[in-house]
């Protein structure tokens, strides 16, 4: 008889032990609830750990919100609102990247210079991109060039109907590299300004939406987020494809990942995404609980990538901010987060150190943004 190899020997024993295992009925199982069980709204259990806490009311060091979308700032009323809200959080400057262009753009700008905030605010240009057909690329790249000299100072936010629903004049799908736009991504890299680009939406609101959707309660809640149709949307991946083909085809300009692409569940491809391309930044608006769950790989992940990643919050609820403050600057452990529908789960700090902090929240964005203010900020 031929000799065992040890390591088959051991596999054959522990697989025995482990169909042994699964054979044995586990204490409790197969047992039903004696009571109705509770809903998934209705399921809300108290924590009764006990550890120490340390709220962050207001960021450590000035920030950049390079993903913000205040009211419309065309009165001194609201200027002077948001101001005194972002002054409380130690928000130093709002890139306004909801997407205005021509006299909605010029309004803005205006009331601003006019305000006590002007230091405060800076305006990224917003890009028409519906009905694109021959020529329109053109056209676009010539309206961002009067929108940077009236004082745009970016691109976007380039908007997610980009790639999952505009239509051409011919009727079919607007693809993210379609060559018709290449004249738009040439001029923003000509006049040295970055491209705030959100791309999709979290992988799961792609999926059949089943009892194992990481997102089912949003998805339950929200009908404008269900993109399982296939008949009606793109996949996931095939919008990530074309996403990685435009940005690959343009390696001049500075393109800015809204939502770190989606890629927070997963950030080693992201790490290779930045590993490829230069010119690549993200920005962690709206995906908190994905580096909240895993704040180890999250700091090392940041760590690493110190100089790509930047601040942004997407929608404007001054109340939400310390959330942010609270998972990157300390190392708190199972915190609520602010939305139940993103996340069943706790956050967890990561901790980040000091010169990572300074980065991320405004030494990038001073770097990638240009003639952006920087009196608010240490030298
Ligand atoms: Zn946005």
């Amino acid at each position: 008889m031929p000799r065992r190899p040890v390591a088959v020997a051991l596999f054959a024993l522990t697989s025995a032990a482990s169909a042994a295992a699964q054979q044995r009925p586990r204490p409790g199982e197969g047992r039903q609830p004696e009571f109705p069980p509770p809903s998934i709204l209705e399921y809300r259990p108290r924590t009764t750990l006990v550890v120490p806490a340390h709220p962050v009311p207001r960021a450590r060091f000035p920030v950049v919100d390079l993903h913000g979308h205040p009211p419309a700032l065309i009165s001194a009323d609201v200027i002077d609102r948001v101001g005194g809200a972002m002054d409380a959080l130690n928000l130093g400057v709002m890139v306004n990247a909801s997407g205005s262009s021509g006299d909605r753009l010029k309004r803005q700008l205006d009331a601003v210079r006019a305000s006590g905030y002007v230091d405060r605010f800076v305006m990224f240009a917003g890009l028409d991109l519906r009905n694109v057909g021959p020529g329109s690329g053109e056209r676009i790249a010539a309206q961002l060039e009067a929108d940077v000299r009236a004082g745009a100072v970016g691109v976007g936010e380039i908007g997610k109907g980009f790639g999952l629903s505009h239509r051409k004049t011919d009727g079919t799908r607007l693809a993210l590299d379609d060559p018709e736009l290449d004249p738009v991504w040439q001029a923003a890299a000509r006049l040295g300004i970055p491209v705030l680009i959100h791309v999709a939406d979290p992988a799961e609101f792609f999926a059949p939406i089943d009892f194992q959707n990481e997102r089912w309660l949003e998805l339950a809640l929200f009908a404008n987020r269900r993109y399982h149709d296939r008949a009606r949307f793109p996949a996931f991946e095939e919008l990530m494809a074309e996403r990685d083909r435009l940005l690959a085809r343009h390696p001049g300009t500075t393109w800015v990942l809204a939502h770190l692409g989606w890629h927070a569940h997963d950030l080693a491809r992201l790490g290779r995404m930045f590993d490829s391309l230069p010119n690549l930044y993200a920005e962690v608006g709206a995906i908190l609980y994905d580096l909240g769950r895993q704040p180890r790989v999250a700091r090392e992940f940041f760590i690493k990538y110190q100089d790509r990643l930047l601040f942004g919050k997407d929608a404007f609820q001054p109340d939400e901010y310390p959330y942010y403050w609270r998972v990157f600057e300390t190392e708190d452990d199972y915190f609520d987060y602010y939305r139940d529908y993103h996340a069943f789960w706790k956050l967890y700090g990561m901790g980040l150190p000091d010169v990572v902090l300074k980065k991320v929240y405004y030494g990038n964005a001073l770097r990638i943004i240009p003639g952006i203010p920087r009196s608010a900020f240490p030298d």
